[in-house]
């Protein structure tokens, strides 16, 4: 349904979206930790990192948790990091922003929340630990399978994402190939997989769209410069929640008549 049409279920979904980012904010960075650090992320209970107390009820409210104790442990008083803070008010207004964009109530609107938070894990895990950590990215594939009956137009959203991936992941495996062949890094593999699963949310031009904005906020802009995993997840974030219609039908057929009549050429 639509979000705008009663103002008072619109106010409701807004709050809800607001309070379950920073709910799965606090989720996503402990599972980052925990991920990185090689820990259960399931079965372990959260608790402090200094002195090791179980956290109980009261210390796991986001945000105000952290504003009433003043960013201590409760039981030994160490400093909580304030990007614990940071990230929870980030992705409730991240949440915020994705409903507002995408303007539905729907599953297309819960897959894009989701991809939010996971984005937040997947960057953290990078930024913290230099890993583009295989647990997010399939992940970030389930939820793409999961939400597939609810696209419209099924067949050419898949086939413009996996078209997308060939092209332009191929692409980047070439350029790759290329330089490990002159004695210079090659790409990181997750940074291949991400990509390669971000372009099948986006499709094709989009697609092209988004890398290219996140390589010039990776090389122009101070906070995305020392990996591209955020840069890339915000620009993907952004272009999938204003895209309304990602392509017209009709050009998967003139992709392939476009490839037909180049083939001709020669
Ligand atoms: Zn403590």
């Amino acid at each position: 349904m639509p979000l705008f049409e009663v103002n008072y279920i619109a106010i409701y979904t807004i709050v809800l979206a607001f309070i379950f980012g920073t709910v799965l904010a606090s989720f996503i960075t402990c599972t980052a930790g925990r991920l990185l650090a090689g820990m259960d992320w399931i079965n372990e209970h959260s608790h402090c990192d200094t002195c090791g107390h179980q956290l109980g009820a009261l210390d796991l409210f986001p945000i105000f948790s952290y504003l009433l104790l003043g960013g201590k442990c409760r039981y030994c008083g160490a400093k909580v990091p304030i990007r614990c803070l940071i990230s929870e008010v980030l992705l409730g207004f991240v949440f915020v922003a994705v409903v507002v964009l995408h303007g539905m109530i729907d599953v297309i609107m819960v897959r894009n929340l989701l991809l939010a938070m996971l984005m937040m894990g997947i960057s953290f895990c990078e930024i913290d630990g230099k890993v583009i950590h295989g647990g997010f990215i399939t992940a970030i594939l389930v939820i793409w399978i999961g939400a597939l009956p609810f696209v419209p137009d099924l067949q050419n959203y898949i086939a413009d994402g996996v078209i997308a991936c060939f092209l332009i992941c191929g692409f980047f495996l070439v350029i790759s190939y290329l330089r490990t062949s002159k004695g210079k890094g090659g790409f990181k593999p997750g940074f291949i997989k991400l990509m390669a699963v971000y372009l099948l949310y986006t499709g094709l031009y989009a697609g092209v769209a988004f890398l290219a904005v996140s390589f010039i906020l990776h090389m122009f802009v101070k906070p995305f410069k020392k990996t591209i995993v955020p840069a890339m997840s915000v620009c993907c974030l952004i272009f999938l929640c204003c895209m309304t219609d990602r392509m017209d039908p009709t050009l998967i057929h003139g992709y392939i008549a476009a490839v037909a009549d180049y083939i001709k050429v020669f």
